[in-house]
């Protein structure tokens, strides 16, 4: 496989440092608010990347921090925590606050068809990690004292800047939102990875260390947790465009002078998700997570669609309108897929020399620097190929395994429905889970007599009334969908 490397910026054959294993690793969520839907285009891409990597047969180790602690805000003496902030804003304490966005981001990924990692570490549970890197930096001369805190000392590098190819924009975005600038630094690069002076006078957790009670700075948690898991040789590294610089590029710094050789050879970043109006920021109040598309109802996996459209290394505006077009997308391949005609086990490939072809031109894109919208290409071949259904049902389903859309369990729950579709006058009622209820079917049909005498006010009741019974209606031109919330 060929993947975009950012520390070389080239496309280049992916290598491992011990053949058929992947380390990886990939910066985790801050959890002081809900991940919004940009976030969560980087996890998607990063989730496809693992998934193929399983696919054509790497053993993967991945490996994800989750941001509990740091100082999140400011280089400087003012500014506040972003984990105090989440817990003054919810009257909640900093762990409490964790836990729940923790747990909410989880959540949001299980909607997206996005493996949990096989390791999950908060930056809280591993100090004595961090406390142990920072000592020997200070020992060997590569960081030092100053104000109270501990800087690294990136004049002491022979190279800082790995990612310099980005443009201005990004580097100008490079920096955590509302980072400012520490008076106290040596070089302007200089960047702490202890803090001993109580810079936030409510900093909540603090720990003992060499240098007095202190807390972790923002980047030391990425290397000594991929040093814990992964060990001293990282193969590949993920996270979206902006960890870049200076997150990443501090990592490496502090990694490979703590190490004494080369830590990460292949760096993996996914560009933005905007807005028409901009970046997408947890931090302006209002934002698209997940579930403000539910409650618009959107599938969470069409938005997983709209994110495999397009290339993981290009900018994506996001708009409803561009949503809506992915979601009558997934809805119609949903639809393609439930019409073909299983003929046994899913597995089952009667035609082996059709799935190869279909397969290898479904690699192909992949191959190539993870297109995923060449993949999806490749399924829509699929359905046009001219073989049997099974051998199509058989080669999607593979497919899948990578793209995580849930294509064959969704079509196989449309063809139930399809088959529990009640036809009253050219008026269908579908079940979507399958299970009937003629308590449902009548009031259904209560409220279409009632649209069809216009009388809205008794049909909207009758809405309610099925809504307060959990039930949610689905309007379609020739009837309706339902199905329990
Ligand atoms: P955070 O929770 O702020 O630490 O960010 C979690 C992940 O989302 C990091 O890998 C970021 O680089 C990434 N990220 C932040 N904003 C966006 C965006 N608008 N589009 C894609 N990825 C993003
Ligand atoms: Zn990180």
């Amino acid at each position: 496989m060929e993947l975009y490397n950012s520390a070389t910026h080239r496309v280049a054959e992916f290598e491992t440092h011990t053949p058929g294993r992947v380390e990886m690793y990939t910066c985790g969520p801050t959890v002081y608010h809900f991940a919004h839907i940009g976030n969560l285009r980087s996890y998607i891409m990063e989730d496809v990347l693992e998934k193929y990597l399983r696919y054509i047969g790497y053993d993967v180790n991945r490996v994800m921090n989750i941001t509990d602690v740091g100082h999140l805000t400011s280089d400087a003496d003012e500014g506040e925590d972003k984990m105090v902030k989440g817990a003054k804003r919810e009257h909640k304490s900093v762990m409490e606050i964790a836990q729940f966005y923790t747990d909410a981001f989880f959540s949001d990924c299980e909607k997206l068809n996005i493996k949990r990692p096989d390791v999950v570490q908060p930056a809280t549970g591993l100090i004595d990690d961090y406390i142990k890197i920072v000592s020997e930096l200070v020992d060997t001369g590569r960081a030092y004292l100053a104000g109270g805190n501990v800087y690294f000392d990136t004049s002491k590098l022979g190279k800082y800047y790995v990612f310099n190819d980005h443009d201005t924009e990004d580097l100008a975005v490079g920096v955590r939102e509302g980072v400012e600038e520490d008076t106290n630094k040596n070089n302007k690069n200089d960047f702490v990875l202890w803090f001993t002076k109580s810079k936030f006078e409510d900093q909540a957790l603090k720990w003992e260390s060499p240098w007095g009670l202190g807390y972790p700075g923002w980047h030391i948690e990425c290397s000594g947790i991929s040093m814990k898991y992964n060990g001293e040789y990282l193969d590949l590294h993920c996270g979206g465009i902006d960890n870049a610089f200076p997150h990443h590029t501090n990592e490496i710094a502090q990694s490979e002078s703590f190490l004494g050789h080369p830590w990460c050879k292949q760096w993996f970043h996914v560009h933005h998700l905007n807005t028409a109006d901009g970046k997408m920021s947890k931090s302006k109040g209002e934002f698209l997570t997940v579930s403000l598309l539910e409650e618009k109802g959107y599938d969470p996996l069409a938005y997983r669609l709209f994110c495999l459209q397009s290339h993981y290394r290009r900018n994506l505006v996001f708009s409803w309108e561009n949503l809506d077009n992915a979601a009558e997308t997934y809805r119609k391949l949903i639809q393609k897929i439930a019409n073909l005609q299983p003929n046994g086990e899913i597995s089952n490939v009667p035609d082996q020399a059709a799935f190869d072809a279909l397969k290898e031109k479904f690699c192909k894109g992949l191959d190539h620097d993870l297109n995923t919208s060449l993949a999806i290409t490749a399924l829509y071949d699929t359905l046009k190929y001219a073989t049997d259904d099974q051998t199509k049902l058989a080669a999607i389903a593979d497919f899948d395994r990578v793209l995580g859309l849930k294509l064959i369990e969704k079509a196989a729950k449309k063809r139930d429905a399809a088959k529990n579709a009640s036809t009253t006058g050219g008026y269908t009622i579908v079940c979507e889970d399958g299970e009937e209820d003629a308590e449902v079917t009548a009031l259904i049909l209560q409220r279409y007599e009632a649209k069809k005498a216009k009388n809205f006010a008794e049909a909207d009741r009758i809405r309610d009334e099925l809504a307060a019974k959990g039930v949610e209606l689905k309007d379609a031109k020739d009837g309706v969908t339902w199905k329990r919330a």
